[in-house]
């Protein structure tokens, strides 16, 4: 499933070709993703300009001069391909697997006024996308209740201490939940945990508001989290399954992972060489080092 750097990467990908260029036509060539497409789709969107081309959580937000946002979201297997006019795609770096030229699960094509046909392909089809009017995006049910983004000035450790405050729950738990940090998701929360030394299954009170230790300890932990997640968008983004940049380029973060699926290995902090664990959490896996980590 594509998480944070991975639609940043794709919102990278895609933004030279979208924005400031206007969508000369949208073909839908199936009534539903997760959810219907948007009623009178091409209708709303054909013949208009994408003023911008933003992220919120693992959302992409393409924005029309008509009032409306297209909002995108990838689900598990979502992904957007560049083609030019010729057929050839965009970027370099391009090599395919058989499964990105499946032209079975292409769902949607736009074609820009430049030629450039952007298309979105989604073999197991939970993604979706639905236009919102651009001044009610914040209120909208989808996006009021997220927490600040993670690379967002707003994560402060005096905010993640507060958040924390009395939570029973376990700290991978608290830091997946969208309300406390919007966009955070399973990979990067085991990464992230790894590098500050922190288990996973302790009770996310343990960044609560306490004098001294805590205050240095939620600090050192959104580094790290900004840390992991800027690494892995720097790389592009993680290849997991079938996810792709948005040049159709697979992505190669994943060898860089410290702990994420690599349950039996050693740790890599230097002296350690512990095997690092696998457990479920809220059916989710976690990977961590038992001795690094506490
Ligand atoms: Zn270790």
């Amino acid at each position: 499933m594509p998480e944070l750097p991975e639609v940043e990467t794709v919102r990278r990908g895609l933004s030279p070709v979208l924005v400031d260029v206007r969508i000369a036509r949208l073909t839908q060539r199936r009534p539903d993703l997760r959810f219907p497409f948007p009623e009178r789709f091409a209708r709303r969107v054909d013949g208009h300009r994408v003023t911008a081309l933003r992220r919120r959580a693992k959302y992409l937000l393409a924005e029309l001069d008509s009032g409306e946002t297209l909002v995108m979201h990838l689900g598990m297997t979502g992904r957007f391909r560049i083609e030019h006019r010729d057929g050839h795609r965009l970027a370099p770096g391009d090599f395919a697997h058989a499964s990105q030229n499946d032209c079975a699960h292409d769902h949607v094509v736009f074609e820009m006024e430049t030629g450039v046909r952007v298309i979105y392909n989604d073999a197991r089809r939970f993604g979706f996308m639905l236009l919102i009017a651009t001044t009610e995006l914040a209120q909208h049910a989808l996006f009021r209740d997220l927490g600040p983004e993670p690379l967002g000035a707003e994560l402060t450790p005096d905010y993640l201490m507060r958040r924390a405050t009395g939570k029973k729950a376990d700290l991978k738990a608290f830091l997946l939940d969208q309300r406390v940090i919007a966009g955070l998701g399973n990979i990067y929360v085991s990464e992230a945990l790894h590098r500050s030394g922190l288990s996973p299954k302790r009770a996310a009170d343990v960044l609560a508001i306490r004098r001294g230790a805590a205050n240095t300890r939620v600090s050192r932990l959104i580094s790290d989290i900004q840390a992991v997640l800027n690494d892995a968008i720097e790389a592009g983004g993680s290849t997991l399954r079938d996810f792709a940049q948005a040049d159709g380029a697979p992505g190669y973060f994943q060898h860089a992972f410290r702990v994420y699926g690599r349950a039996g290995e050693p740790c890599l902090r230097s002296e350690c060489g512990c095997e690092i664990r696998r457990i479920v959490q809220a059916g989710r896996s976690t990977f961590y080092c038992p001795r690094c980590q506490r």
